[in-house]
């Protein structure tokens, strides 16, 4: 039987003041550290009567190290980090600036490069970065003020009392599979906060808790994600240069789903040079035979790819969601004792593929709210409030607003949504109205029933990739490359609310589509004569690379991803 992670019950539990506890280290939950340390250092300058400190203020991260979950493309638009550290260029591991980019439109054999580059892909001024090392750097900045960083520690639970968001639990260590305590076990802390900042990501965890309970998403549309399947490449000296940017629409996706590719050009080690590629597939697709990371093996196969990755050596492996609503979809981002930052808020510009730099100033904004409230010792929601009518006056809005409708132009497929699309640019983002409507991508996912046997179409892309090994991969040697690891002994962090759903209906109806949504092979349909279908679902939790994809894809909406043991996950080193 599967037993499903969940703070242990009654049991004592250390309690912790604290006065800003931020949930997640990256460049959001990092930005946000950092401004709130400046401004307390320019008050306490200015003030030496009334000192304020920073040594009750936290970031819990669940990984082992700062920025070992962080997976982006990436490029960086410096317009925030400028303002938070006007320096930066001479010490942030910046790999290289953009000097040229390429649009195209792929079909199975050719290549059509558009004449001009949209201009929501200029990247010009722009920089090629590992996320996993900005936030790293990121985050050794915001150590060396004081303020401290918990590693390996993941919030688990948000205390509440009433409608007042009271702290954060974090996650319990040493409990086995059955959910026993064993002998190394540490209960988690409640960090008891004045302010509880959430800045989990994608889909956050303790995000979605509080989303739910106060129902913050019922004048938003509903989140519509992508989900990000990425390599990283050596390549042979001369195939792309470092800082060259190469969008692709099209191939392998039809014309029904929404997506595109990626390929920057970093420096590697003077022989080689790295090439980061992926794929995002929007998580609104109608076939549940589709797999993502089947999707990225297809595209290297194309004459292009091949020829630029021929000779080389992939390196690395990853996934992640990103959120694609738009302003929209965005829910209050504060309230009684909370904010909420980045990608958990839904930050990000989908049109550029970026929001790095709206996660950043998001948490910049969030820390002068934060400051407030310290200074006046008030964070009900008349204070931390003001948070949302900063994000409303400032340039995130302003960004945002030009993109608001521009995924919901896509619902009925890329031509419908290249039309909105040239509508919405001459319309400063309107198109044919104000708010286009959306819905939930799970809902798109359609029965197999109501789908051709083979496919049709699409035929191509169904099924898990078999991988040449050299080109292209099957999803587990992928995973080798992204150096999961978790505690083997503990509960399933993948919650699944009704299992009978999985063994009974889903293998049915859908035919199990987890196993193709997963890039990470956690989601099995083993054989079990004793279920009405002869199959059950079985899990393997410490294959997990935290994409969230499940907790979003799932057509019943059954899966709950919760965070599991602090420190278990992908080690994203250079991604
Ligand atoms: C494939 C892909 C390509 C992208 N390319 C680009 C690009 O080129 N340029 C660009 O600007 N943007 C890009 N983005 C988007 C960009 O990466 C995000 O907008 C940005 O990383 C959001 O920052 P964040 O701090 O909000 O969240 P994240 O970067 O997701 O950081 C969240 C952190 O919180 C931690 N965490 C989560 N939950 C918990 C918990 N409960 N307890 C403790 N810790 C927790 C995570 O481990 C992680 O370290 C891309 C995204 C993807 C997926
Ligand atoms: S189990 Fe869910 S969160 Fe983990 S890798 Fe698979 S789809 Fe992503």
């Amino acid at each position: 039987m599967l037993i499903f992670r969940k703070p242990l019950e009654g049991i004592e539990r250390p309690q912790m003041p604290a006065d800003v506890v931020i949930v997640g280290g990256g460049p959001a939950g990092m930005a946000c550290a950092l401004r709130l340390a400046q401004l307390i250092d320019a008050h306490n300058a200015k003030h030496p009567e009334n000192q304020l400190s920073k040594e009750n203020i936290y970031v819990l991260e669940k990984a082992r190290e700062i920025g070992q979950h962080c997976l982006s493309g990436a490029l960086l638009d410096p317009r925030s980090i400028r303002e938070l550290l006007p320096d930066f260029e001479k010490e942030a591991p910046l790999d290289a600036q953009v000097e040229k980019e390429a649009v195209y439109f792929l079909t199975e054999k050719s290549k059509f490069k558009f004449p001009i580059t949209p201009p929501f892909l200029r990247d010009h001024g722009n920089y090629v970065i590992s996320l996993n090392r900005f936030v790293k750097w990121l985050g050794s900045k915001v150590e060396e003020t004081g303020i401290t960083v918990f590693t390996g520690f993941a919030g688990s639970e948000l205390l509440f009392d009433g409608h007042r968001v009271t702290g954060v639990r974090t996650d319990d260590k040493g409990v086995d599979k059955e959910g026993h305590q064993k002998s190394n076990f540490e209960p988690g802390y409640d960090l008891n906060a004045k302010v509880v900042i959430l800045a989990e990501g994608p889909r956050g965890s303790l995000t979605k808790q509080l989303i739910s309970k106060f129902d913050l998403a019922k004048n938003a549309n509903p989140q519509t994600y992508g989900v990000g399947v990425k390599e990283l490449w050596e390549v042979p000296a001369g195939r792309i240069a470092a800082g060259e940017v190469i969008y692709t629409m099209g191939w392998p996706l039809t014309t029904h789903e929404y997506g595109g590719a990626w390929i920057y050009g970093s420096k590697g080690d003077g022989s080689n040079n790295v090439a980061s590629l992926g794929f995002v597939t929007g998580l609104d697709y109608a076939d549940p035979r589709l797999d993502p990371q089947r999707v990225l093996q297809e595209f290297k196969r194309h004459p292009f790819v091949a020829k630029l990755l021929e000779g080389g050596k992939m390196i690395r492996y990853g996934a992640k969601s990103m959120p694609y609503g738009g302003w929209w979809a965005i829910p209050p981002v504060a309230g009684d004792g909370w904010m909420i930052l980045g990608d958990s808020a839904g930050f990000l510009n989908s049109a550029r593929l970026k929001g790095i730099h709206l996660a950043i100033k998001s948490g910049m904004l969030a820390a002068e709210t934060a400051f407030d409230a310290l200074i006046k010792n008030d964070s009900s929601s008349a204070t931390l409030s003001e948070f949302q009518k900063k994000v409303e006056a400032s340039w995130i809005k302003e960004e945002l607003w030009k993109v608001r409708n521009l995924h919901q132009g896509f619902e009925h497929g890329m031509y419908a949504g290249m039309f909105h699309t040239a509508l919405q640019m001459m319309t400063g983002g309107r198109g044919l109205r104000n708010r286009y409507p959306a819905k939930a991508g799970y809902e798109n996912m359609r029965k197999l029933a109501e789908l051709p046997a083979d496919g049709g179409a699409e035929a191509h892309l169904l099924g898990p990739a078999k991988g040449d090994g050299k080109l292209t991969f099957d999803k587990l040697t992928d995973l080798y490359h992204s150096g999961t690891k978790h505690e083997e002994d503990q509960p399933a962090h993948l919650v699944i609310h009704d299992t009978n759903i999985c063994n009974t209906r889903c293998v049915k109806e859908f035919g199990s589509p987890c196993q193709n949504f997963c890039p990470a092979n956690v989601y099995e349909m083993v054989d079990d004569a004793s279920q009405p279908n002869g199959k059950r679902i079985s899990l393997n939790p410490s294959n997990c690379v935290h994409c969230k994809t499940c907790d979003i894809a799932d057509p019943y909406q059954i899966i709950t991803w919760v965070p599991p043991e602090g420190g278990g996950g992908p080690n994203y080193d250079g991604m």
